[in-house]
């Protein structure tokens, strides 16, 4: 169901959005009949296989993404002139939250999908569309994404592999790319070299081309069951209209590509942290101590409800932004120019989406661990695969540095270049700092009226701070990493929170069984996110700023974000109980 008008990326930042904002509460049937055919793939088929496709057996793990393909699970983001089933990306996050709780096949998955799909998708020539998505969508082939190479990871545009150009239009590659999510049997990988060592390009090249070939396992920490290896181009000769997109242009479908993948990593941790809680909620129940269940200790019922709260924070991004992509997509899903349009204007989520969701993750699985003790620790029960599996997450597809980093360089750029308004509301922002005038309050009784506006305090401490930052160091600013990591983390609070209050208003306002829920839940995270947004604060303007220019702006700030006390203990445990009674997450 996608929001009717789609407004820019980021303008969330900008200005308070009283616009609709897609929530899973508003899916319909047919989304929740697509989220029951992943689960049940899920819990019947993959469950049964782990063990097997973390023996490495390959083989399994193509029969599964074939079932997958053949359930339409594949092609979901994909119209059906190219085998797929053009469905809007509140499915694709859907099928990626069921597929998440399983991580080793959700790798596989994931890059089969968001990697290999996307970019010919998008990018490829209508021949290339018929020679290769139909197979790839039913799962017949399985694909890869060439990216890294073990000199250039977050440097990604110094790629040492090159292409050059034959006199029969044919292309030869050297080179050797490292790390590749199913590349110990992927058909076909997507590669990126250098054209004449100078022009970053891509290519679709098949296992099968002379001169490609695939080396030993990595052995890693975690995802042991899904295929990490290097690729090898040893004057692989690829054919000339194999060319993905044209010569130079290759960063345009790297970018987009991961765009998406971020953001389709996020549904998947989504699904993995709510698996997550329903491990650690029933463990929990079950585990006596001191002669009682250790779910009715008080320390136990706060974990649970923490890690249902930062779970809900971001489902609610998560939605929020399938329903801004969708909006910007409308009815042209089958028009690749469309769909790559969509995912770059929404860059700036989807980078936010990426760090919060793997964080989210990492912090829910970490207490799922301490929930089941001891047996957290061993191999038999589930948190401590959970625990090595979910690390990666906040390294692949842009490390959370990179990523934070990329937050408000791509805000500044887009304020300069894209017409969005956000030089203007900072400077309104920053005059009002430094006023004497109290800023004008909003009403406080509209639903979640005390948190709407918390969140909008967050929104001019971000547009200050980032203002702030802009004007300090100009172009400079590029350089002052730990000032870009902590307006990064502000706004991404703000974001989250904003979702989170908008989700359970309009909740709140359809009389939704779970809004009271919901309520405690997103006024527990805002207090909470408003308080972390301060500290943040404090340490930028106490670096950026001295004497009284500080004092000023800090007197300011403590005018503008004023948090309002919040007692968040009762509100937890109204969640706790209500996971513990469900032995689940609460807001599906
Ligand atoms: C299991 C697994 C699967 C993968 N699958 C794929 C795949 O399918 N395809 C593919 O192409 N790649 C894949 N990768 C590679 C992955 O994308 C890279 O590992 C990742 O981008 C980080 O690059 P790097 O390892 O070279 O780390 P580096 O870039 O060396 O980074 C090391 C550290 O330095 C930080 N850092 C780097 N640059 C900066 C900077 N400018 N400013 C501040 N900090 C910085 C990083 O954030 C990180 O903390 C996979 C990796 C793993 C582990």
């Amino acid at each position: 169901m996608p929001v009717t008008v789609a407004p820019p990326g980021a303008s969330w930042l900008v200005a308070d959005s009283a616009a609709e904002i897609l929530t899973p509460e508003k899916l319909d049937d047919e989304h929740r009949l697509v989220g029951r055919t992943a689960a049940e793939f899920v819990e019947q088929e993959v469950v049964p296989a782990l063990d097997e496709l973390e023996r490495k057996n390959w083989d399994v793990s193509r029969t599964l993404l074939r079932r997958s393909g053949e359930l339409g699970l594949v092609g979901t983001d994909v119209p059906e002139n190219v085998g797929g089933v053009g469905l809007d990306k509140a499915a694709s996050v859907i099928v990626g939250e069921a597929i998440g709780a399983s991580p080793g096949f959700a790798t596989a998955f994931g890059a089969q999908t968001g990697l290999a799909i996307i970019p010919i998708f998008c990018f490829g020539t209508p021949a290339q569309h018929r020679q290769y998505l139909p197979r790839i969508v039913s799962g017949e082939l399985v694909g890869a994404y060439c990216l890294s190479e073990s000199g250039s990871g977050s440097d990604a545009l110094s790629v040492r592999a090159r292409a050059v150009k034959q006199a029969d239009g044919s292309w030869v590659l050297n080179g050797e790319k490292m790390w590749i999510t199913n590349g110990g049997f992927a058909d076909v990988f997507i590669v990126f070299a250098k054209v004449d060592g100078e022009h970053f390009s891509a290519f679709i090249v098949e296992r099968g081309f002379p001169g490609v070939s695939t080396g030993k396992e990595e052995h890693k920490m975690g995802l042991h069951g899904s295929s990490t290896v290097p690729v090898i181009l040893q004057d692989a000769r690829v054919p000339a209209e194999n060319l993905l997109g044209d010569v130079g242009k290759g960063h345009k479908i790297a970018f987009n590509v991961l765009n998406y993948g971020r953001f389709k990593l996020a549904a998947m941790c989504s699904g993995g942290a709510k698996a997550a809680i329903g491990e650690a909620a029933a463990y929990a129940v079950s585990r006596r101590q001191f002669g009682q269940s250790i779910a009715s200790f008080g320390a136990i019922r706060h974990k649970l409800a923490a890690m249902t709260i930062w779970t809900f924070a971001v489902e609610s991004m998560l939605h929020r932004t399938a329903g801004l992509i969708d909006s910007a997509i409308g009815d042209d899903g089958h028009e690749p120019k469309t769909v790559a349009a969509a995912l770059e204007e929404y860059a700036i989520e989807c980078s936010l989406l990426k760090v919060a969701g793997s964080e989210m993750l990492d912090f829910v699985i970490d207490e799922e661990v301490q929930i089941f003790g001891g047996n957290g620790f061993v191999r038999d029960y589930p948190a401590e695969r959970r625990y090595r599996d979910a690390r990666v997450n906040r390294i692949f597809e842009g490390t959370s540095e990179i990523n934070r980093l990329l937050v408000p360089t791509m805000l500044l750029r887009r304020a300069m270049k894209s017409g969005l308004p956000l030089m203007q509301a900072a400077k309104a922002v920053q005059d009002e700092l430094v006023s004497v005038t109290p800023p004008a309050g909003s009403s406080g009784d509209a639903p979640l009226g005390n948190e709407r506006r918390t969140v909008t305090a967050m929104r001019k401490t971000a547009l200050a701070a980032l203002g702030l930052a802009a004007t300090t160091y100009g172009d400079a600013l590029q350089q002052e990493q730990e000032v870009l990591m902590l307006v990064s983390d502000i706004v991404m609070e703000m974001f989250a929170a904003d979702s989170a209050t908008l989700r359970a208003a309009h909740a709140t306002a359809a009389g939704h069984p779970a809004a009271s829920l919901q309520a405690d839940a997103a006024a527990v995270f805002t207090h909470d996110a408003a308080l972390r947004v301060e500290t943040h604060a404090r340490t930028l303007f106490a670096g950026m700023l001295t004497g009284d220019a500080q004092r000023t702006a800090l007197a300011g700030l403590r005018r503008i974000l004023k948090i309002a006390p919040l007692n968040t203990i009762l509100p937890r445990r109204r969640i706790a109980e209500a996971v513990i009674q469900r032995k689940g997450y609460v807001f599906e």
